[in-house]
């Protein structure tokens, strides 16, 4: 059933999901964010895209910073680059700050925007591109079906995770080290739910008001 615009989400929480959980619902539910370097780094890598103005060449039209949505997926977000030229399908172009990963969270956010723009042209979009900072290359991504239906589930997911309100306990690991809220989410007492509650016992432990509760190893 179609989402009403006032339930859409960000495409980016999509990623967020994927990512972590937690993170996700701290960023959507509790609302909390934090700049590290890597966000620091992405957020001045999507400045020229997102700023440029569109251009013109004879083997295409590249539009920039394009704003996309979906009823069907209650999704929208901006496209970095759309690539159309006259009697193709439109191509999505997403860029990254850092190098190809082996997990799918960039494939599934270009996904979502070709899935996106399906919605708003009635086009197919078959593939799109990755543009890779650290490599200096763009990695070309098709939109195989297997990868639609991740993408959709994944948007169910996450619009689930959203009306629960809940912010899910941590599950620490390495992923913690890049994550730029590591310091709100206090992920070795994260087990306790919100990261308010977290913060509450964290300061109740410093007062001597009560115990340090479950310290994740
Ligand atoms: S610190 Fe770890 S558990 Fe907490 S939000 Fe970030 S990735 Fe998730």
């Amino acid at each position: 059933m179609p989402y009403r615009e006032s339930d859409f989400l960000p495409i980016s929480a999509l990623q967020h999901l994927l990512y972590c959980e937690r993170q996700c619902a701290l960023i959507h539910v509790e609302r909390l964010w934090a700049e590290n370097r890597f966000t620091a780094e992405g957020n001045i890598l999507h400045r020229k895209p997102h700023g440029g103005k569109p251009t013109t060449r004879p083997q295409g039209r590249t539009l920039r910073g394009v704003p996309v949505h979906s009823y069907e997926l209650g999704l929208f977000g901006i496209a970095d680059v759309v690539a159309t030229k006259a009697g193709e399908p439109p191509v999505p172009v997403e860029y990254k700050r850092g190098r190809p990963k082996k997990n799918d969270c960039d494939r599934v956010q270009l996904c979502a925007q070709a899935l996106c723009l399906e919605e708003m042209t009635g086009q197919p979009v078959t593939r799109g591109e990755i543009f890779y900072g650290k490599v200096r290359r763009r990695v070309p991504v098709e939109m195989t079906p297997e990868l639609r239906r991740l993408t959709i589930n994944t948007a169910m997911r996450l619009h689930a995770l959203i009306r629960s309100r809940r912010t899910p306990p941590a599950e620490p690991g390495r992923k913690c080290d890049r994550c730029s809220l590591q310091g709100l989410c206090l992920p070795r007492l994260g087990r306790l739910g919100s990261a308010r509650a977290a913060f509450d016992r964290l300061l109740d432990a410093v007062s001597g008001t009560a115990e340090p509760g479950p310290i994740n190893p």
